[in-house]
């Protein structure tokens, strides 16, 4: 992506959220679109320490009760997916406001995450809606996997 884009993409991110508060009549700090910012600006699956780091080294002064306040914010509105790819570990987060449809293999021995996307899985979805009648909303999928030796 160039850089050009991506700051396109960071400028409309904002523009929804700044929508997405004022329509709920929270306030909109300038924390709250670093943190936005700092998560539109990396392609990586990331955790709450990862942000508080970020935000620490551009000098703002946030603490992580703002950062999980934030959080909370941007999976209602959407712009963030959370992940919970394993029992006692720290939820991760991504962006997905431009993000496309994809699932994800954990790699259980090293903790890298490997994203994928399969259009069988839409196909499956297809079929369960027609079979049973229903709209999905959403899905989840994770595959928990070691590399072959
Ligand atoms: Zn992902």
């Amino acid at each position: 992506m160039s850089a050009e884009t991506l700051n396109k993409n960071i400028e409309t991110v904002k523009d929804v959220l700044k929508k997405y508060l004022e329509e709920r009549g929270h306030r909109k700090t300038p924390e709250r679109f670093a943190i936005i910012e700092e998560i539109y600006s990396t392609d990586e699956h990331f955790n709450i320490d990862w942000l508080y780091m970020k935000m620490k080294e551009k000098n703002y002064r946030v603490s992580r009760a703002t950062i999980y306040n934030t959080i909370e914010i941007l999976l209602d509105a959407n712009l963030v997916r959370k992940h919970q790819f394993g029992e006692g570990q720290q939820s991760l987060y991504e962006k997905s406001y431009y993000a496309k449809q994809h699932d994800h293999i954990l790699l259980l021995d090293t903790g890298e995450v490997i994203e994928f996307c399969d259009p069988r899985i839409q196909t499956i979805k297809d079929s369960l809606q027609e079979i049973f009648n229903i709209d999905i909303e959403s899905h989840s999928l994770y595959f928990y996997a070691r590399k072959k030796k």
